[in-house]
């Protein structure tokens, strides 16, 4: 038997999975870095670091499964989207990771809003204008840093510069550079016009190839660090938006694959390119005939975290004196009032938002409060909050997609029973869950085996995401959301004009938090 690992380099840390060729897991592991965020705005992560993380979660899955039959004869990747790294002549790095959360090109962003231009990016390569794309990072650093943009000599994001380092070849596969805002999401091929724009020429940036694209052979010396053979296939792979997608089996347009961890996406694949005429949804080419359409929501169980710590702090003790897990308490508490929390509305933009707002100065409020509200209402409310944003987004995605036959939940949120019965309510229908553990992995592993000819198309992946199960929505449940969702929409329009006020009286006077 041979084996395959797939990997993934989040945002926060590095995971590595270990499968056979059936899909089975034989180890695991997860091995974290610093994000840099010396300055306001700055989301910055040391390349090295990176790299030195994804060689040793790869040694740790290799060393745990204790292999005695058959080697490891694929690496397979994915990625957090969006990041930027100047390189110079020799591939050294004279930056620092700028990941997608970093905020110091909102300027540009905004210029390109205001001024039309940046409708004609989103139009050309389908990056919705937001300073996390790459495409605005090199106009801030083309104007604030001119000495670093000067002197590049290669614009790379972090998947392709480990990629690099084991193999010393330089490929971006199609996925990842879309979603740099530099790629033409009709040709699929660098877009000329939007270079210009950025200041860079088509010789900085790398050859474009496809996911399934594989290097053979990898340098002696990390190959022997991770215990494996040196001729091992190094599979690109593609962005964590594109595999956790592919890996949860949602392959067609008409299925909506959700996810509900600490941040939140909303996405499906349709067959053309689309774009949204408000810019609220990216587009991105992944494979021939495959785009991914969807919405980054940056409100996700993040929210419930801040919730939990910030406001629930008795049901935390109780929970320490139940033995009981608090996140799990909590959503009991809030499951015992009604749906709708008693028409009480919690607006979940507590770092700003990506989509639907897309406004990094949006904060949240609680909306309706009445004397006969408790923490209890207080808990389901930011539960329901939660997915209300993201139903909000669904409404843009169906727009350009159309209604959804299938909806496919993934991620922390949908591990309680209310999370689940929230999601299904609030949407009208029925939602499933896969049963698929690290869905970007076991997609990264997928596209090793198609790119080692093991498997012919996409569909192949249903047999390995194991059982799935699904949960309908309650009519009297439904009923209550009908009436709060359009309230939930308006109220974010309302308040939409004040955002900036209040972002900028606490950044002014950020003593007062003290
Ligand atoms: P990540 O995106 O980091 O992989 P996960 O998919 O593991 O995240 O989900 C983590 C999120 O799940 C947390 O932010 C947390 O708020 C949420 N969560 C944990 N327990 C519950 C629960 N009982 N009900 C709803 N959400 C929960």
């Amino acid at each position: 038997m041979n084996y395959i690992v797939g990997i993934d380099i989040g945002t926060t840390s590095t995971k590595a999975l270990l499968y056979d060729l059936n899909g089975k897991i034989y180890a695991k592991s997860n091995i974290g870095y610093t994000l840099h965020q010396e300055q306001p705005d700055m989301a910055e992560e040391d390349p090295n670091d990176i790299f030195t993380a994804t060689l040793n979660a790869i040694e740790e899955v290799v060393s745990k499964a204790q292999l005695t039959d058959g080697k490891v004869v694929a690496i397979s990747w994915s990625a957090q989207q969006h990041s930027l790294i100047a390189l110079d002549q020799d591939y050294r790095p004279l930056t620092r990771s700028i990941t997608w959360a970093d905020n110091r090109a909102e300027k540009y962003a905004r210029q390109f809003k205001e001024n039309g231009q940046g409708m004609i990016v989103y139009q050309h390569t389908g990056l919705p204008i937001h300073p996390m794309g790459p495409f605005y990072k090199l106009l801030w650093l083309r104007q604030e840093h001119p000495d670093v943009f000067g002197k590049a000599a290669y614009w790379v994001g972090i998947k392709e510069y480990v990629i690099w380092r084991y193999t010393n070849v330089l490929k971006e596969e199609t996925s990842m550079a879309a979603a740099t805002g530099l790629l033409n999401m009709k040709t699929v091929d660098w877009d000329d016009e939007i270079l210009k724009l950025a200041g860079i020429q088509r010789k900085q940036l790398p050859e474009l190839v496809e996911p399934t694209y594989n290097i053979v052979g990898i340098r002696s010396e990390y190959a022997k660090v991770m215990g494996i053979d040196d001729n091992v296939h190094m599979v690109m792979g593609a962005t964590d938006g594109a595999l956790s997608t592919i890996g949860v089996g949602a392959l067609e347009q008409g299925t909506l694959a959700i996810n509900i961890g600490t941040s939140a996406a909303v996405r499906s694949f349709v067959d053309k390119p689309v774009v949204d005429p408000k810019a609220r949804l990216y587009c991105y080419p992944i494979m021939q005939g495959k785009y991914l359409v969807g919405g980054p929501i940056n409100n996700g169980g993040i929210v419930y975290n801040w919730a939990h710590d910030a406001i629930f702090g008795p049901e935390q003790e109780t929970a320490k004196l139940l033995k009981r897990n608090s996140y799990d308490l909590l959503t009991d508490i809030a499951a015992t009032v009604p749906a709708g929390a008693g028409g009480l509305l919690f607006h979940p933009y507590l770092g700003g938002e990506r989509a639907p707002l897309w406004d990094a100065n949006a904060r949240g409020s609680f909306f309706g409060l009445n004397r006969q509200h408790t923490r209890a209402h207080m808990a389901r409310a930011v539960l329901e909050g939660i997915v209300f944003n993201l139903y909000m987004t669904t409404i843009s995605l169906v727009e350009v997609a159309g209604d959804p036959k299938d909806i496919l939940v993934a991620g922390g949120f949908v591990q309680s029973a209310l999370g689940r019965q929230i999601m299904a309510d609030v949407y009208e229908h029925e939602i499933t869950i896969p049963e698929s553990y690290e869905s970007g992995c076991l997609a990264a592993m997928f596209l090793a085996k198609m790119s080692l000819g093991l498997e012919s198309d996409l569909s192949g992946i249903n047999k390995y995401i194991g059982k799935e199960k699904k949960y309908q929505p309650n009519e009297e449940n439904y009923l209550a959301y009908r009436e709060l969702i359009p309230i939930f929409i308006r109220l974010s329009r309302e308040l939409s004009s004040e955002y900036g006020n209040i972002a900028k009286f606490q950044r002014e006077f950020p003593k007062l938090y003290n």
